[in-house]
């Protein structure tokens, strides 16, 4: 049976001369892996190879969730510029498309989650600093996936921000799943220090649209740490990310 969706490709590698197996965000669908046969042929049915972040709709057929879909129609649209001109911006959506891949099931939808990734690419197009589009579109996926961290008051003992949390030192675990204040602190080996500021940025939009360069990467160098601690390994595109 023929499905239409509207999708976004989140990775594509070349199968053989011709093909290409491609993994899509879809959004009535979620993420799946399709192989587009014949994509690599100079006159194929998907305007050319199927390239990453390339979006629209599509048409594939699937006979069971174990087995590769198949691609039978992509218009295939690129609508950001910041793929071929800035480095950076590329692999900020790469470890974004990298985590969307890692954290969620094939065939499982996230519609909002979708949207947030459209959303996520466009930003990009639109500011200088890549990060803080990033930022926001993680913390975007770890409250759609279930899986967000208590920002706003110790994960341990409760204690809420504006008393102790913020008056004193702050650290971040992700055994405890959040920020933990100094009194819990020793019961985590396993924790970064984090500053007011960046604390505070976590828990406020505003804040995080204000916060300066510093307490950007502060942020996601704290994110990365709890993905590489959820996903038991570095996300691959970490260090590209993080060396900036
Ligand atoms: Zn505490």
């Amino acid at each position: 049976m023929l499905k239409k969706d509207l999708a976004v490709c989140i990775r594509a590698i070349d199968y053989s001369e011709t093909s290409q197996i491609v993994t899509f965000f879809a959004r009535d669908s979620g993420k799946f892996t399709a192989i587009a046969k014949g994509s690599r042929r100079p006159k194929s049915a998907f305007d050319g190879p199927i390239e990453l972040f390339a979006q629209g709709r599509i048409v594939y057929s699937q006979t069971h969730t174990d087995k590769l879909a198949t691609l039978t129609e992509f218009s295939q649209q690129l609508p950001f510029s910041f793929l071929s001109r800035n480095l950076f911006a590329l692999h900020c959506a790469s470890l974004a498309a990298e985590l969307v891949n890692s954290t969620t099931d094939d065939y499982d939808p996230h519609p909002e989650l979708f949207d947030a990734f459209i959303k996520f690419l466009h930003d990009l197009d639109q500011t200088q600093d890549a990060l803080r589009p990033l930022i926001v579109f993680q913390l975007s996926l770890l409250k759609e996936i279930g899986l967000m961290p208590v920002l706003d008051h110790c994960a341990n003992c409760k204690t809420s921000h504006g008393s102790r949390v913020t008056s004193h030192g702050l650290y971040f675990s992700s055994e405890a799943n959040g920020l933990i204040c100094q009194d819990c602190e020793a019961s985590f080996p396993d924790k970064i220090p984090v500053t007011k500021t960046a604390a505070a940025a976590l828990n406020n939009k505003e804040a995080l649209a204000k916060t300066d360069e510093k307490t950007l990467k502060e942020i996601e160098k704290l994110l990365i740490y709890h993905f590489t601690n959820m996903g038991g390994r570095p996300p691959k595109m970490a260090k590209y990310v993080l060396e900036q």
